[in-house]
């Protein structure tokens, strides 16, 4: 095919992939998929992808970006649109910039988390980047387009990026924020330049592809300590959500600094599906086994003195501690789960189901685990939150799975919920049973008016159609940016 060959001009032959094996493993996900992929073409830097684009345009051929790839639960790399070639960004993985005293790195879309955290350890910084409880391969550029949530302070990533460097679905490149102008001193500092803001529009979104982006970090606190309980049923549930939203709120515990998993979340990090104790049958029910299914919540407290911190602890005490089980402090976290170390020990649990032994290299595309994410977003009220959760429990256990479930504190205004139906690809039937169970609970929640903040590709037009001129004012957006309509097509095409 001329494009290919066109690509590869560009590229080199080693970067250009179409053997079977490799498109067919991009198009594999944690769900059924039908989307096949035409090639992965794998540029070297800001201008090769620019002339990777403009070759798309040429030949009319739809390209999908993908930075570390590692989107499980929600599309893995595979495109939206059938017949895409990949445009993988991982050999763009230079760390640009790092400044300690501003508190910000500038990466390419290659860039790991893994990678900074290394990189802060080797020059002994006091700064963390908030990390996730996916890969530590995903791509700290990857994960904030999706808009996606970690650790700490500075957990609702897009909050706390700037700069981005964007190659347009032309071809042509931008700088956002100060960074257009030569000689500008406050790139990496100020989200908001100076005119229209427009790094949202190039997240959850097919507008461009972000080659280089500034994250600000946060500094390891001076006074740092964790805390967890336990809540017995759903009706303490209700009272911790209204009386932690009042901590959020009033600063006490800072946003996406609490998160709540119910007890299957939980045992699916610790373990594997108990086949014994169950005789081979699923779903696990413990309410059964132990007729109770509690809910465990952690959260860490950042200060800045020893006083500070312990004044926190008591403020919490008194509002937390009439209501819930297990109320534990400790001052200890830090040294075993460090900050901005990214782990595997949540990505573990996408082998749940399986029976097969968990493998070193983590691959839940490979090998057949399956994963679907749902992520509904709620106003923080307990009353509302608990009766959604009545809803989406007695759903999933009426497609026969567990109900995996946590939730992160965005701020005292709103939680982040994570469904995940967790299921083993390779027993029969079971991928229409999961997909079918994510349709009707996404279904469910739409009618309740819980519209998720985040979607996958088995998701990208499942949402109604807004009453007013969005839909329209998108289109004519994406029409002019990208007239082909060859970037990532039917990506967040949700209007
Ligand atoms: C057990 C488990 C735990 C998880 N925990 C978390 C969590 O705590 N927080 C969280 O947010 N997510 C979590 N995830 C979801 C997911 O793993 C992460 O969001 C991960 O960061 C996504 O992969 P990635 O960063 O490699 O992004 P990619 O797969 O590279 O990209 C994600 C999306 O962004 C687009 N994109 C990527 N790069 C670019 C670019 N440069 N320009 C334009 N578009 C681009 C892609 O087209 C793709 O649609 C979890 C998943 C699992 C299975």
């Amino acid at each position: 095919m001329e494009v290919l060959e066109a690509w590869e001009k560009i590229v080199g032959s080693e970067n250009l992939f179409t053997q079977k094996e490799i498109t067919e493993a991009a198009a594999t996900a944690t769900f059924a998929t039908q989307q096949r992929v035409l090639a992965i073409i794998r540029p070297s830097d800001r201008l090769q992808v620019q002339e990777c684009v403009k070759i798309a345009n040429q030949y009319h051929t739809p390209i999908y970006p993908i930075s570390g790839g590692k989107n499980w639960g929600l599309g893995s790399r595979v495109p939206p649109q059938d017949h895409s070639v990949i445009i993988d960004l991982g050999r763009l993985n230079q760390i640009v910039d790092y400044n300690e005293k501003l508190a910000y790195i500038t990466v390419e879309p290659g860039v790991t988390f893994r990678q900074v955290y290394e990189y802060l350890q080797a020059v002994k910084s006091n700064l963390f980047v908030s990390v996730i409880g996916g890969s530590p391969e995903a791509s700290v550029i990857g994960n904030t387009l999706e808009r996606g949530d970690g650790f700490g302070p500075y957990g609702d990533r897009f909050a706390y990026v700037c700069g981005l460097e964007v190659v347009l679905p032309t071809g042509e490149c931008i700088h956002t924020g100060f960074s257009r102008f030569t000689n500008t001193k406050t790139t990496h500092v100020a989200r908001w330049g100076v005119g229209p803001y427009l790094d949202g529009i190039f997240t959850q979104s097919n507008l461009g592809i972000v080659t280089q982006m500034t994250v600000w970090l946060l500094p390891i606190p001076t006074y740092y300590q964790t805390f967890s309980c336990t809540i017995e049923e759903n009706a303490g549930l209700e009272a911790l959500l209204d009386r932690v939203q009042t901590l959020i709120l009033q600063g006490t515990i800072r946003d996406t600094c609490l998160s709540i998993w119910n007890c299957y979340k939980v045992i699916a990090k610790q373990g594997r599906f108990p086949w014994k104790i169950t005789q081979g049958k699923t779903p696990l029910s413990l309410k059964e086994l132990k007729g109770t299914e509690p809910w465990f919540a952690n959260g860490s407290l950042f200060a800045s003195s020893e006083a500070e911190g312990l004044a926190q602890r008591q403020i919490v005490t008194a509002v937390l501690d009439d209501q819930v089980q297990q109320l534990v402090f400790s001052e200890t976290e830090q040294e075993t789960q460090g900050f901005g170390a990214p782990h595997d020990e949540n990505t573990r649990s996408t082998y749940w189901r399986k029976q097969t032994p968990i493998p070193t290299d983590i691959n839940p595309d490979r090998d057949s685990c399956g994963v679907i994410w749902l992520c509904p977003l709620f106003p923080f009220d307990g009353k509302q939150i608990v009766e959604a959760l009545e809803m989406i429990i007695s759903t999933i256990k009426l497609y026969q799975f567990e109900p995996n479930l946590g939730m992160v504190c965005i701020s005292g205004r709103s939680i982040r919920m994570f469904v995940a139906i967790m299921y083993d690809r390779q027993v029969a039937g079971e991928d229409e049973k999961a997909i079918a169970c994510h349709d009707r609970l996404l279904e469910l929640l739409l009618q309740a008016g819980y519209i998720p903040d985040r979607l996958g590709i088995q998701s990208m037009n499942a949402l109604p159609s807004g009453n007013d001129d969005y839909g329209e004012f998108m289109r004519h957006l994406k029409q002019h940016l990208d007239p082909q309509n060859i970037l990532a097509p039917g990506r967040y095409d949700c209007f």
